[in-house]
């Protein structure tokens, strides 16, 4: 198979999975942005609420601009809300406050799988940053040992891409609990929270799978 054949099998399905999951989180967090909760409590109150329960103190909630900007900030321990979910009582933004408030709480507890992430950044962000140029530059100067390194790194780069996925659906899973065991929601409002929580991990799945086929793209190319 020529480079061209084999970029089609592999890369192609990755960029339509991925473009597939964006539009799956985008249409779906539009529809339960839309659903209010009945209990009619905000994102920042239900975060707040969920970190309390299980004894997480110290960590500000606090507002941004921007589009899904939620995240939680492990450095800073700040536990940032886009707007629309800071002030929303959508099971949408319920949804993704409470989760953003279980990384707190594995912050808080120490949980593995969050503290080899937290450690991880730094080495990716570089290793992802060089990447490029050392796998460019092997081709370009035909060095077999320029390449192989740059698919070593990309191997132990896709291996990393792992650590995300039982951080992100342990933190959905502690958001769906403690939403309905503390009574912000009830049980048949918890359609709208998993669904929106699904969609967003499924980007991460998406984001290891191409990760995963640009590695077997390099690997059948270095073999050539
Ligand atoms: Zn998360």
């Amino acid at each position: 198979m020529d480079g061209m054949t084999l970029f089609l099998i592999l890369i192609i399905p990755t960029i339509i999975i991925g473009a597939y999951a964006q539009h799956k989180i985008t249409s779906t967090y539009n529809k339960w942005v839309k659903v209010p909760s009945r209990g009619g409590i905000t994102g920042r109150e239900a975060a707040d609420a969920v970190m309390r329960k299980a004894g997480v103190h110290g960590v500000d909630i606090v507002e941004t601009r921007g589009h899904l900007t939620d995240h939680y900030d492990p450095m800073n321990k700040r536990l940032v809300l886009s707007s629309e979910n800071f002030h929303g009582t959508s099971l949408a933004a319920l949804g993704v406050a409470a989760h953003e408030a279980g990384h707190a709480i594995q912050h808080k507890v120490g949980y593995a799988a969050l503290k080899a992430r937290m450690a991880l950044v730094p080495v990716t962000n570089i290793a992802s940053q060089m990447l490029p140029f050392v796998i460019i530059g092997g081709f370009f100067f035909q060095m077999l040992g320029l390449i192989k390194l740059g698919v070593l790194v990309y191997l132990v780069l896709t291996i990393f891409q792992l650590i995300p996925l039982p951080v992100e659906f342990d933190a959905s899973r502690r958001a769906k609990k403690e939403l309905v065991g503390i009574g912000i929601i009830e049980q048949d409002e918890l359609v709208g929270v998993e669904k929106t929580l699904n969609a967003a991990a499924f980007t991460y799945v998406a984001a290891f799978i191409s990760s995963l086929a640009h590695l077997v793209w390099l690997i059948l190319l270095t073999r050539r």
